[in-house]
């Protein structure tokens, strides 16, 4: 299996060489050259484990199957996954489940890819026989850091750094950060806001010079970001997954079609679904849902991408989005893999800001796809409803997706069995969560609410969160965002 540009700009590769590139040089995602097809009917009994390593399998066509089986046994397990599931169906009714994606160390759906991406990622360096060490740069605003963080803790043969923004991360996420354990893991304060994080990030991956002097001590750049084909190719053994569940529950017989309900911001979760339908899974209609920051919504319904308009911050921070970059790959799978198209509607998007698909993408898009979104009012009603009714607790980005669901199912009256992700812990975003429920806008710290959404609902603290108290703050580093780089090269030993 070969991975190609979605914009038609580079040879073909091997996987590695594409999860080691991240993205294409000039511009562009890398793609499947094909799609894999799977017999369903096949898969009936695995475990978690056992999917993952067949649908792997099928994409990574350059790792062996003990490196596979390797890296899956190290990152789905239950010491990692609080759940012999790892993403377990939780059933609302007999045809609507949620698949529970937050059950990993850092509470969120991220857990997925980046639990098992460093281990591609590492391997990848090897089989090129690249002979250096791996330098993770991030710049977050909150979930990534931690969660990537998690994921290469320890990770023979890597570093990771993280910059955040002092002010613009909750007291809970930076408090997940600082207390990291490893011995190869760095979290930085940085005092300025997300913009000037990221910028900063990107242009030392921009930075020749300063790329080569670390190269010369040994030392090689990398990204983890979400557009890296590392990180998509794992959620598509969730959906796989929750559709077997939906069988052994009787919610369906194996063959029917079902619905996959999304909360959408960058566009990966969803598009890992869209491969999983591609691949063979039988998915009638996926529903994306976005917050008020609702470019999807709009390009769903009119096709018409367009960023220039107003961002919103809402209480589902993950999905306060503009640019939704695996938006393209979707695109190039779409077209049939035009990569002309793509091309122009991406320059198209870099000069004016947005681009508008012809008519017959429009059609095909419109056959499958619904999008929605839900206002802040809206997201705080469903958490109060869901929990009033079902006994049931969700966080605010699962929130949009049931309310958009809901939405969806009153205007089709469309009954197919459907699954909703659930991307986060409702304890990850707990000030919203009790203020939703209560009514009350405390200004109590995360903790004592944390304490509180306990005692409310008696549904168990997340793992990951509650041990945070008692850890040690290990990472005291805060700076100025122009010391980035001498930070990068006092962490490193080189100054
Ligand atoms: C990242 C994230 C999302 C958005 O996922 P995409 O793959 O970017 O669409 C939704 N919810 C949570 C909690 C997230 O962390």
């Amino acid at each position: 299996m070969h991975y190609i540009s979605t914009r038609g700009n580079y040879s073909p590769i091997s996987s590695a060489q594409a999860i080691k590139l991240g993205m294409v040089p000039y511009g562009g995602l890398f793609c499947p050259e094909f799609i894999p097809q799977i017999d369903i009917h096949k898969l009936q009994g695995m475990n978690y484990q056992n999917l993952a390593q067949y649908i792997l399998k099928l994409y990574l066509t350059d790792y062996t199957d003990e490196e596979i089986q390797q890296a899956v046994k190290q990152a789905y397990n239950q010491k990692n996954f609080h759940s012999e599931d790892i993403t377990p169906l939780h059933f609302l009714t007999l045809n609507t489940g949620i698949l529970e994606l937050w059950h990993g160390p850092t509470a969120a759906f991220k857990d997925l890819a980046l639990q098992i991406m460093p281990l591609f990622l590492v391997l990848a360096t090897q089989k090129l026989q690249l002979g250096r060490e791996i330098v993770i740069l991030v710049a977050t605003s909150g979930d990534t850091g931690k969660a990537a963080l998690e994921g290469f803790r320890n990770v023979k043969g890597t570093q990771i750094i993280v910059f955040y923004p002092r002010k613009g991360v909750s007291y809970i996420q930076e408090l997940q950060m600082i207390t990291t354990e490893g011995q190869n893991t760095f979290s930085v304060a940085v005092e300025g806001n997300f913009d000037d994080c990221q910028n900063t990030v990107k242009s030392i991956f921009g930075d020749l010079e300063f790329q080569q002097l670390l190269n010369s001590k040994g030392y090689e750049l990398s990204s983890a970001n979400s557009i890296n084909w590392g990180r998509l190719v794992p959620q598509i053994i969730y959906y796989f997954w929750a559709y077997l569940k939906m069988v052994e529950h009787k919610a369906i017989v194996i063959g029917d079609s079902i619905n996959f309900t999304v909360p959408t911001g960058n566009f990966g979760n969803i598009l890992a679904g869209y491969y999983a339908y591609r691949m063979g899974l039988p998915i009638k209609t996926f529903i994306c849902a976005s917050n008020i920051n609702n470019v999807l919504t709009d390009f769903i319904n009119q096709g018409i991408y367009n960023k220039k308009r107003q961002f919103y911050q809402t209480s589902s921070p993950s999905m306060d989005i503009l640019i939704s970059s695996n938006l393209e790959r979707f695109l190039f799978e779409l077209t049939g893999q035009n990569a002309n198209k793509v091309n122009r509607w991406y320059t198209e998007l870099s000069k004016e800001g947005i681009f508008k698909i012809d008519y017959t993408t429009r059609e095909q898009l419109s056959q499958f796809f619904y999008g929605g979104y839900a206002t802040e009012e809206e997201t705080f009603a469903e958490i109060k409803e869901i929990y009033n009714r079902y006994n049931y607790l969700i966080d605010p980005h699962t929130a949009v997706g049931m309310n958009v669901y809901r939405k969806y199912a009153e205007e089709t009256g469309d009954t197919t069995p459907t699954v909703i992700n659930s991307t986060a812990s409702p304890y990850k975003f707990n000030r919203a969560v009790y203020s939703a429920l209560t009514g009350n806008k405390t200004t109590d710290d995360e903790f004592v609410l944390l304490e509180k959404l306990n005692q409310l609902t008696s549904v168990p603290i997340h793992r990951g969160l509650n041990e945070l108290k008692s850890k040690e703050i290990r990472h005291h580093r805060e700076i100025k965002i122009d010391q980035a780089r001498n930070t990068i090269l006092e962490i490193l030993k080189i100054r």
